[in-house]
């Protein structure tokens, strides 16, 4: 991992909300550093997502934006595409505790209605306001209002200027090694054309995106980007497709990316709840040590012949009540078998290794429980919670092992699982674990 990009840190939300940081790095000294009256340190990249409903539904928009922000989302977007989608943003604003940034496109007043309703955040596109009057506009009426403002390039965005047609030519040369060198020219000469009326109008700060719903776009234009602005830089793939495809895509650009210091806050897309959005936004950020992680961590085994019980259901079902009921970091471990699970379970804080249709179950290395297939899912739950109690009580500390799991069979005397299961539906008396 990479030390993160310094760059001139910006604060969304109020003091209702909470503040939240995007960047950091920079100070005074910094040419990038008007206004900052003492160095920065970049903040824990944030989370953030868009809210998939009509922003003038009222209830619904309020209804999702708390369903996000108890997910864990930082900064949560609205689009205002129409008057009566800002016309809506007070009472929204009044009813949600969470940072909320306004989409705007196309039309400029949509942005000086969000900032008049107070919104945190504006998010503009240079491919579709770009009227000089116009994003000057946006920018005083941001400025007046201590609001940040994202400039969000996507890939289509269009150079206006003349100047900026051969500024876009020159840099052309200097990408033309490059697989998308035409498309980052015209990117970062957009940028600049761009980012000059803010930087005139004395407004720095700006947060930028560059997306692309491919992958290795993304990559090289945060790269390229990263070098010349030191602006917080506002991650995505977008467009990414479903929830299984988006996943991987925006996983490789956004890890690649963050993995070499680059990024500092985030928005995974995907056509789904925007729900999963943040919980899986949030699981790369723990994946790449970004943020400190909330809740359990699950380490499952892929299953293999030796597996004796129904394991892809019950990983399912330990999940699903993990992240309803554990807000401790523990680690915990669900093994199809004692003869590699171990192992392959190291470091876990609650494990439990399947065999012949039971789960032994340990705390810390220590065993626990030896428990029939049908009652692994709430003892095992139940020793997380006894367990989240005592590291809450200072009785326990995450990642001891008190003593190594030693696994009942070590010389493989279990055989192969899907045998003995396919035996015990022939009503054959299925072998036992070890000592049990
Ligand atoms: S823990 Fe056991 S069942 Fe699971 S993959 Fe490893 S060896 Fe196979």
């Amino acid at each position: 991992m990479q030390p993160r990009n310094p760059t001139r840190p910006i604060f969304v939300g109020d003091q209702r909300t909470g503040i939240v940081q995007i960047g950091g790095g920079i100070g005074p000294e910094h040419p990038l550093g008007h206004g900052l009256s003492a160095p920065t340190t970049a903040a824990p990249v944030s989370v953030q997502t868009m809210t998939a409903g009509y922003t003038h539904d009222i209830d619904k928009c309020v209804a999702e934006i708390h369903k996000l922000t108890a997910a864990g989302a930082d900064v949560v977007r609205v689009a205002v595409p129409e008057r009566k989608d800002t016309e809506a943003l007070p009472e929204i604003l009044a009813q949600t505790t969470v940072p909320i940034v306004a989409d705007v496109h196309f039309h400029f007043k949509r942005a000086l209605e969000a900032v008049e309703a107070g919104v945190h955040k504006i998010r503009l596109n240079p491919g579709n306001i770009n009227d000089r009057a116009q994003v000057e506009a946006v920018i005083d009426a941001c400025k007046d209002k201590q609001i940040p403002i994202r400039v969000g390039v996507n890939e289509g965005s269009i150079i206006e200027r003349k100047d900026k047609q051969a500024r876009a030519k020159e840099l052309g040369a200097v990408f033309s090694d490059q697989k998308h060198g035409y498309l980052l020219s015209i990117m970062i000469a957009k940028l600049e054309e761009y980012l000059d009326i803010f930087y005139e109008r004395d407004f720095y700060d700006i947060a930028i995106s560059a997306k692309s719903m491919d992958a290795t776009v993304v990559i090289d234009a945060y790269t390229e980007i990263a070098k010349r602005f030191a602006h917080p830089l506002h991650l995505g793939v977008t467009h990414a497709g479903p929830k299984e495809t988006g996943c991987i895509r925006s996983v490789v650009a956004l890890g690649s990316l963050m993995a070499n210091g680059i990024g500092d806050t985030i928005r995974i897309s995907y056509a789904n709840d925007p729900i999963y959005e943040v919980e899986d936004g949030l699981e790369l950020l723990y994946s790449l040590g970004l943020r400190e992680r909330k809740g359990a961590e699950l380490i499952a085994c892929p299953t293999c012949g030796r597996i004796q019980v129904d394991l892809f259901s019950l990983v399912q079902d330990v999940n699903d009540k993990l992240s309803a009921e554990i807000e401790v970091p523990m680690k915990v471990a669900v093994m199809g078998c004692v003869v590699n699970g171990p192992g392959e379970a190291e470091g876990a804080d609650v494990a439990v290794f399947a065999g012949d249709r039971k789960g032994i179950i340990y705390v810390q290395g220590e065993k626990v429980a030896t428990v029939g297939e049908d009652e692994i899912l709430d003892r095992l739950l139940d020793e997380c919670k006894a367990f989240q109690e005592r590291v809450r009580s200072g009785d326990a500390k995450l990642g001891e092992k008190k003593v190594d799991i030693v696994p009942p069979d070590p010389k493989g005397e279990l055989g192969s699982g899907w045998e003995k299961m396919a035996a015990q539906r022939m009503g054959h008396t299925p072998l036992t674990v070890e000592g049990r």
